[in-house]
């Protein structure tokens, strides 16, 4: 809402800037960023473990109310933090139960999702081979489980051999996790073609 007061501000006033700090301004005065703000300490304390997070969360908002003296900031970017597959096990989940949790492509289709098939790809690659020389080497292809819309497959031959990736961009739901995520920063989420996308008709 805020984005688009300001927004609709600028466009009454016919401002000519490409820049709408009204927007950061109105953000920085409402009740959201000091919610925001006293809780900022959280994930980094967390991040730490349990035991020493919840202990220095405490004191910072028993003691503190959240106003305490410091921040702590993430400096490790989150595509960085991801582990090997050789030091990880694999995640065994309990397939969904259709009632309350249900299958990726399900979900996709309740999103309806869509952009038309012979717009410009908007999920890019920089480097084609990075897919499998690097990633599915190395990491066994992640982005195959952290995108939600299970856009990115690795597909193979009948016999399991010719690995590759296979980008199904008209299922993209636009969360932007695989440009944020991908360990190798080969993915590239450009803007797609305008009026398309998840529109999720029943929220
Ligand atoms: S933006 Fe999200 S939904 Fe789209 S391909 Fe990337 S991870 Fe998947």
């Amino acid at each position: 809402m805020l984005a688009a007061e300001a927004c609709f501000d600028a466009l009454a006033k016919e401002c000519q800037h490409d820049e709408l700090t009204a927007y950061p301004e109105a953000f920085k005065a409402s009740w959201l960023h000091e919610e925001l703000h006293l809780s900022r300490n959280f994930k980094p304390w967390m991040a730490k473990g349990l035991k020493l997070g919840s202990l220095m969360f405490g004191i910072d908002q028993m003691v503190f109310g959240g106003k305490a003296p410091w921040t702590l900031h993430n400096t490790k970017p989150d595509h960085a933090k991801l582990k090997l597959a050789a030091d990880t096990q694999p995640i065994i989940y309990p397939k969904p139960d259709g009632v309350l949790n249900f299958d990726r492509l399900s979900s996709v289709f309740l999103s309806s999702t869509n952009h038309e098939e012979d717009q410009p790809c908007h999920l890019q690659l920089k480097d084609a081979a990075i897919p499998i020389s690097v990633n599915l080497a190395q990491y066994d292809a992640p982005e195959q489980r952290f995108c939600p819309a299970g856009v990115y497959e690795i597909l193979r031959d009948e016999n399991g051999s010719n690995p590759r990736l296979q980008i199904n961009a008209q299922n993209c739901v636009h969360c932007k996790t695989c440009d944020i995520k991908d360990p190798s920063q080969n993915i590239n989420w450009v803007v797609p073609q305008g009026g398309e996308g998840p529109t999720y008709p029943n929220m």
